[in-house]
């Protein structure tokens, strides 16, 4: 990430940016990460910022003020875009959309707060129902804390505000926030989880078979490989690359070449068809 320079910082217990305040110390500002006093530099020549009064490098205060800017602007706004949610297929090249994109009102946000083990940057409540938000500057959730969020059967997204200029107004970052969705992910949607569920139930299933060390699945329907009298895809190197792959687990593949779902209405008519 490119070297960004802190922009807000606390005063009094409230954010308040580098251009609403008064020169150097005077300022009367601290970091909001590490709480050292902050000198305001406001040079005609170079970008406006706060440094620290000691001459520290502190990477998390950059972070800490990116989190208070996105809460401060959500808690004003009280609404936001959510991102279409995908079918969470195991594979990358699908594009099954569940849920469309949605802007949302907020009833009210929680920060700091714990559900199911997990403490998220903020809790969004739409609805009376949570929604954990993540916010990404510099890292992204890591691997057991998003572990966690999906065990957790909450709705969870990611959103990522680090940028590649140093300078962003407050209108630019609060669109970033609210409005856009290229740069929102959902680390976790329980009722796109449950169609995937419904989709896996409907689909057909190749078994996997070990040949030559290497895994096939069997009966593939565009018969891609021919061994031993029967027609085969090799699992990493047709099936996870087919768009009618939706998944494996150990025993099978789930595949959707014959079963053609490609909506919600495709999979309910297919299982009613079963019942
Ligand atoms: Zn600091």
């Amino acid at each position: 990430m490119k070297d960004v320079k802190l922009e807000y910082a606390l005063k009094n217990g409230k954010l308040v940016s580098i251009y609403e305040v008064e020169k150097g110390l005077d300022c009367g500002c601290i970091c909001p990460h590490c709480k050292e006093p902050l000198i305001a530099k406001q040079g005609a020549c170079r970008e406006f910022h706060f440094a620290h009064l000691s001459g520290n490098i502190c990477e998390l205060g950059y972070q800490k003020s990116i989190h208070l800017l996105a809460i401060k602007i959500l808690n004003e706004c009280k609404e936001i875009t959510l991102p279409s949610v995908p079918l969470p297929i195991k594979f990358s090249n699908h594009t099954f959309s569940v849920i469309d994109k949605t802007h949302v009102k907020i009833d009210h946000i929680e920060t700091e707060k714990k559900v199911n083990d997990i403490i998220p940057d903020l809790i969004a409540y739409i609805n009376g129902r949570p929604l954990l938000i993540e916010i990404c500057v510099t890292h992204k959730v890591d691997s057991n804390k998003l572990r966690k969020i999906q065990n957790s059967n909450l709705p969870a997204i990611e959103i990522k505000l680090s940028q590649n200029k140093s300078i962003l107004s407050e209108e630019e970052f609060k669109k970033l926030l609210i409005y856009e969705t290229h740069n929102k992910l959902w680390l976790n949607n329980p009722k796109a989880n449950k169609y995937y569920e419904k989709f896996i139930k409907a689909s057909e299933k190749l078994p996997l078979y070990s040949i030559d060390d290497i895994t096939h699945a069997k009966n593939c329907p565009k018969q891609i490989r021919y061994i031993e009298n029967e027609y085969y895809a090799n699992l990493y190197r047709d099936c996870v690359n087919c768009k009618y792959s939706l998944g494996f687990d150990a025993g099978n593949v789930y595949c959707n070449y014959n079963t053609k779902l490609f909506s919600i209405e495709d999979v309910n008519k297919k299982l009613e068809e079963s019942c």
